[in-house]
């Protein structure tokens, strides 16, 4: 038996990336009533039918699943903004920590197109907040280099609006993508091609790259109901400050909030709490029958 890694999945075959390379798999037929489907993402156990296709066995515990699109196995969610064309919305930003945080993901911020202009008051908020940051251009390699080590051996997802610049920054980041996939351009070519799969991407420093719009608009979680119950704990810079008078405080106009007093103090980023008020009025309604609102 051998073990690898889910890099795409078509139409019933799945390529699972092991040191023998890309190998193309089926899951046991008796796949679907006893186990859970396998997803790009996973990690498998599957054995070599013949020289070069296998059947997947079973399917390692995951580290968290995304639904929309199903993926598993996330390390970091790279949040890209761009100075213009779009212009950053915190709000965008903060709903995908929140839900990053959540899944047991690390959130990264990344300001691109530096060279358009000047990032430090919103980058200023981020990092405040304890974020990793990053300013770059993606035009710019001298810019890169320190987000690059980002992506050292683990498994990165791309998120953010279409324009935001994530292909540009994939290409000057590992260029050598394009030549090893062939695949690449297009899968990252938005709006050219209609059917798309979810496909992960083997960088040269020992990682996977995810590129998908599903991540922008969202609320990408199985657990919707456990979110909603959990949304103050995944404003990580919150933590110091829930100390209210009230055990059922919602942080939102309470007397004896702590949260609140942080924000009068300046000890919370305004647009932080801002983002939180309209996330927990987004999720107010939301109740068991009808989980995946959003
Ligand atoms: P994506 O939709 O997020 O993948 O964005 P693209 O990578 O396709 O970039 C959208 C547009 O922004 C393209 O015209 C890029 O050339 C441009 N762009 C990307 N990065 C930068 C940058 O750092 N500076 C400037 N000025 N333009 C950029
Ligand atoms: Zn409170």
């Amino acid at each position: 038996m051998k073990t690898g890694t889910i890099v795409k999945a078509v139409s019933g075959f799945y390529y699972v990336d092991c040191d023998n390379g890309v190998i193309q798999c089926k899951a046991r037929g008796n796949f679907r009533r006893t186990k859970v489907s396998p997803i790009v993402g996973d990690t498998v156990n599957f054995s070599i039918v013949d020289g070069n296709t296998g059947i997947i066995e079973n399917v390692l515990p995951r580290k968290n699943s995304l639904s929309r699109p199903a993926v598993a196995n996330i390390d970091k969610i790279i949040i890209v903004s761009s100075y213009e064309n779009p212009a950053p919305d915190t709000y965008l930003i903060d709903r995908m920590t929140a839900i990053s945080v959540f899944n047991r993901i690390e959130p990264i911020i990344v300001f691109n197109k530096s060279d358009l202009g000047d990032f430090s008051k919103i980058s200023h908020i981020y990092k405040n907040a304890g974020f990793n940051t990053y300013t770059i251009s993606a035009l710019n390699n001298g810019t890169l280099s320190s987000l690059k080590e980002e992506f050292n051996n683990c498994v990165c997802a791309m998120a953010g609006n279409s324009g935001v610049g994530k292909t540009s920054i994939i290409n000057a980041l590992f260029g050598n993508l394009n030549l090893k996939t062939g695949e690449i351009s297009t899968a990252l070519g938005r709006g050219r091609h209609t059917t798309r799969h979810t496909e992960m991407f083997k960088t040269d420093s020992g990682g996977y790259i995810i590129d998908t719009p599903g991540f922008s608009s969202v609320i990408n979680t199985d657990n919707i109901m456990d979110f909603k119950e959990k949304l103050v704990d995944c404003f990580k810079d919150f933590a110091p400050y829930i100390n209210c008078k009230y055990t059922t405080c919602t942080h939102i106009c309470e007397a004896g909030c702590g949260i609140l007093k942080a924000l009068d103090n300046g000890d919370i980023e305004k647009s932080r709490h801002n983002s939180y008020v309209a996330l927990f009025n987004e999720l107010k309604d939301v109740n068991k029958w009808n989980r995946n609102k959003g």
